[in-house]
């Protein structure tokens, strides 16, 4: 996850892109058809395919990200003394983007060696949930 922002939004966001290029792709596709006539066709199925491809894989994120929330932390931020979720042990506010941990060993450090610890661990392995 490239944003700074708590991990549950990181997921809706993704979900939304998807869905957005899924749907871009089906429109394109069938717009091929008013553009091209019968080769257009062709497009049109490539694009209608990939198109559903896509908003069936933005479906799959959303129901892992209902999933996750479900298993989510609820804590009060201490920040902005909000009521937030967070993913595994270490997330941000969903509201004031505040890096949040329950590991005892990164709760002194500062977002910036946390970010760094993050990059280390994120190139060592694929998940960083
Ligand atoms: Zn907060």
């Amino acid at each position: 996850m490239i944003f700074k922002t708590a991990k549950i939004n990181a997921f809706r966001t993704w979900g939304l892109l998807l869905t957005m290029a899924g749907m871009g792709l089906m429109v394109l596709g069938t717009a091929g058809i008013v553009f091209w006539g019968q080769a257009g066709k062709v497009v049109a199925g490539i694009g209608l395919v990939l198109g559903l491809i896509t908003m069936m894989g933005s479906l799959g994120i959303y129901f892992w990200a209902g999933m996750l929330s479900t298993s989510a932390i609820q804590i009060q931020c201490p920040e902005c003394s909000k009521q937030t979720k967070m993913l595994g042990k270490t997330d941000r506010c969903m509201f004031c983007k505040t890096i949040l941990t329950l590991d005892p060993n990164a709760a002194n450090v500062t977002a910036e060696e946390l970010e760094a610890q993050q990059a280390a661990a994120n190139s060592s392995t694929t998940t960083n949930l």
